[in-house]
């Protein structure tokens, strides 16, 4: 009998390989500790206050017990009497927000959260029962293409209520962007949470898969976006997973910059963000600062001088080369090297999310009729001036 191999992971690092390989590889197998962003460590208090606020039941926090906590758990207090203390007992935490005025936004915008969270609740509150906040769940989920081999996926949903039509699953959101729903129908976060809830309940499933909603609640906006699955979706589920584990495993890592960067800690070893955080700088930064200046200049006249143009381009192909950085950072903007593949006329990106929505079997044939395809690398400007985010 073969021996039985149990992968372990968690929805989340899943996800981070979506966003970003690099990030990944950074956090995952790396595991390298990054200082948290100012957006994730917002994040975490909101999620801690909704989980005491919860918690309490039957009889719920008032207002001001909820927004006291909430003052007793921020990293930098923006009560002065406290901030030396917390300061002193909190080590990575406490400075995150860096100067004060950055910590009074962060702290008014979470009060402004948790008040019309508040207000809200009380006149919903009658419709449903909280069961559990911060629920860790586990699925194990087989290789379909090789018995011997099982993923243990881990996880952890914030709120599960039982409501007057069956159960629901909380997902808080604190970003301010909102999915389109077509995502979130296909959402593999919100398919997990599914599983999840019915592995760890069997008897939720007596009230039909179909019954079991899943709902973001975006709290910025204080609007939410349901959706549900079917028991032919959830069997989809482990082949998605195992799929995106074997990519895991022939990846190169690559970095994908996008507006998630905002919330990455790793951006001080990344070769999209390093250059923003040098600190030395030799007569190569200083001349590439000039290069990229007449760059700009060249762009924003729409000058026809394509051999200058081409002159610095090389310049600064050279220079992203020496520095091993994919990205240079100027005045008024920066430029990033990007890789390209060419596949018979089609944007690849575009198409691998079109194929990833086929059937497996379907997707399963593309891959395997799609050729070696051509890369290429391009220079893209980007006339906005960036900033540090730690
Ligand atoms: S900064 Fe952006 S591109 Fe770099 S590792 Fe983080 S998410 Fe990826």
């Amino acid at each position: 009998m073969n021996d039985i191999k149990i992968i372990k992971t968690s929805y989340s690092a899943l996800d981070t390989f979506r966003q970003c390989p690099l990030k990944y590889k950074f956090q995952v197998i790396d595991k390298i500790k990054a200082p948290k962003s100012k957006e994730a460590v917002f994040g975490n208090k909101i999620h801690k206050a909704l989980e005491f606020f919860h918690s309490k039941q039957p009889v719920s926090p008032t207002l001001d017990e909820l927004l006291n906590y909430l003052k007793e758990i921020w990293p930098a207090s923006s009560d002065a009497s406290l901030a030396e203390s917390k300061r002193a007992s909190r080590g990575g935490e406490s400075d995150v927000f860096g100067d004060e005025q950055t910590d009074m936004i962060y702290f008014s915008e979470a009060i402004k959260i948790l008040k019309n969270y508040y207000e809200h609740y009380l006149k919903i509150k009658d419709k449903f029962t909280v069961l559990d906040t911060e629920t860790r769940f586990e699925v194990l989920l087989e290789n379909p293409k090789n018995k011997d081999q099982k993923c243990l996926l881990a996880g952890i949903i914030d709120r599960i209520d039982k409501t007057r039509e069956g159960i629901e699953v909380i997902d808080y959101k604190t970003s301010k962007r909102f999915p389109a729903q077509n995502d979130v129908d296909n959402s593999l976060q919100l398919s997990l949470y599914c599983l999840g809830v019915i592995n760890r309940w069997p008897e939720f499933a007596k009230y039909g898969i179909e019954k079991l909603k899943l709902t973001l609640y975006f709290l910025k906006h204080h609007e939410t976006i349901t959706t549900r699955r079917t028991k032919e979706q959830l069997e989809g589920i482990q082949e998605k997973v195992w799929e995106l584990l074997g990519e895991t495993e022939k990846s190169e890592f690559q970095p994908i910059p996008s507006a998630l960067c905002d919330w990455c800690g790793y951006r001080k070893l990344c070769p999209m963000w390093k250059h923003l955080y040098k600190e030395q700088f030799t007569l190569d930064d200083q001349q590439i600062k000039k290069i990229i200046d007449e760059f700009f200049a060249l762009k924003q006249t729409n000058s026809k001088n394509n051999k200058r143009i081409n002159e610095l381009k090389e310049m600064i192909e050279n220079y992203l080369d020496k520095e091993k950085i994919e990205r240079v950072f100027g005045e008024i903007g920066y430029i990033t090297r990007l890789t390209q593949i060419k596949t018979g006329g089609y944007d690849i990106k575009k198409l691998e999310q079109i194929i990833k929505t086929l059937p497996p079997p379907i997707q399963e044939e593309l891959h395997k009729a799609k050729r070696t395809d051509k890369e290429y690398k391009i220079i893209k400007a980007s006339k906005v001036k960036a900033k540090k985010n730690n």
